[in-house]
């Protein structure tokens, strides 16, 4: 009978956590809650319909390169009909909010993330800007001869315009940098001028950014870049902040940018709770979680195997409450700071 019981008890305290936190979902202050917008792949939102959101995920991912990615290389519906189950999974549990942190040049098709968002009824949020992790892999040729400003215009061209030709806004800018072997704060030349251009784009358009980060001193290097171009570091996100260290997670909220544990479920339970019982401390308004879960792999038989995006309310929270973080903590991480992350002065 063990298991029964544990399972009835599990599920009690996933809706006992989960039920107050969508309850409150509307509960951001009222100013926000009329001047603020999230801006998804159907169109705005008021930021206080976000709701419970899981800020970095992947429904769909190609690594090939950015020389060789195109359009040809999957099949709109194919992809749609591979997630559809996975998304609905994740909206029955509650989560209303998914920010798809694809980038250009890795799979990024607004195409399948607009029938996705009309399917599952979910709020969709994609990106603009270009990624400079792994190498560079994934940096287009233009933008190595590029100026800041050069990429920064593009960008805002995507939040004016849409994406490509599917009218289909960006409601953030995603960019990656690597660190470099032997000089952990340093970054290099390409990866410097994306983060200029993403400060600039930011400050043009008011979109926050994600920065995938390979390292924890290059995400603090990253942040006092942002913030020397006179950008509002409470527009910054350094993603993967869970494998950086508490010194430098900490550095990072104190100059007011997001702290991003977004491997949840990559590492061991119990390890993830510390974090993020550290951090909430002091930093709670500065933390978000997330998974980095998904995706159909472009060039795998129908997408490969797909993680799918249940850990954080099947397991994650329950624990957390279980461990002693408050409800409203929970709704703060999973409700109000993504709201207040996401959220852009309205564009039109
Ligand atoms: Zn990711």
């Amino acid at each position: 009978m063990t298991p029964a019981l544990d399972l009835t008890r599990r599920e009690f305290l996933r809706e006992a956590a989960l039920l107050t936190v969508v309850a409150s979902a509307n509960a951001l202050p009222t100013s926000q809650a009329q001047d603020m917008f999230v801006q998804t792949v159907l169109g705005p939102i008021p930021a206080s319909k976000l709701g419970v959101t899981l800020v970095h995920e992947h429904v769909m991912c190609d690594f090939i390169g950015a020389a060789q990615t195109n359009r040809h290389r999957w099949e709109v519906e194919a992809v749609v009909k591979r997630m559809l189950p996975v998304l609905i999974q994740v909206k029955e549990r509650g989560v209303t909010g998914f920010i798809d942190c694809t980038p250009a040049y890795i799979g990024r098709d607004p195409r399948v993330l607009k029938q996705l968002a009309q399917q599952t009824g979910l709020h969709i949020v994609t990106n603009t800007g270009y990624y400079g992790g792994a190498d560079d892999k994934f940096v287009p040729k233009h933008a190595y001869s590029a100026t800041p400003d050069q990429l920064a215009d593009l960008w805002v061209e995507d939040v004016a315009h849409g994406i490509e030709d599917t009218g289909v806004k960006p409601g953030f800018i995603k960019i990656g940098i690597d660190e470099i072997k032997g000089s952990a704060d340093r970054l290099s030349p390409i990866d410097e001028k994306l983060v200029r251009a993403s400060a600039r784009a930011s400050r043009r358009t008011n979109l926050a950014v994600t920065c995938h980060t390979g390292g924890g001193p290059a995400g603090l290097t990253a942040t006092k870049i942002f913030i020397e171009e006179r950008a509002d570091p409470a527009r910054f996100i350094v993603a993967h902040s869970d494998g950086h260290g508490l010194p430098i997670n900490r550095a990072v909220a104190a100059l007011g940018a997001w702290v991003s544990f977004d491997g949840i479920g990559r590492q061991p339970l119990e390890s993830h709770l510390k974090l993020v019982h550290v951090m909430t401390e002091k930093h709670a308004s500065r933390l978000l979680l997330s998974q980095d879960s998904g995706w159909y792999w472009v060039g795998q038989q129908n997408g490969g195997e797909v993680r799918n995006f249940n850990y954080m309310i099947d397991v994650f929270l329950p624990a957390l409450h279980n461990s002693g973080i408050s409800e409203a903590t929970i709704r703060k991480l999973m409700v109000e700071n993504p709201a207040n992350a996401f959220a852009i002065r309205f564009h039109r």
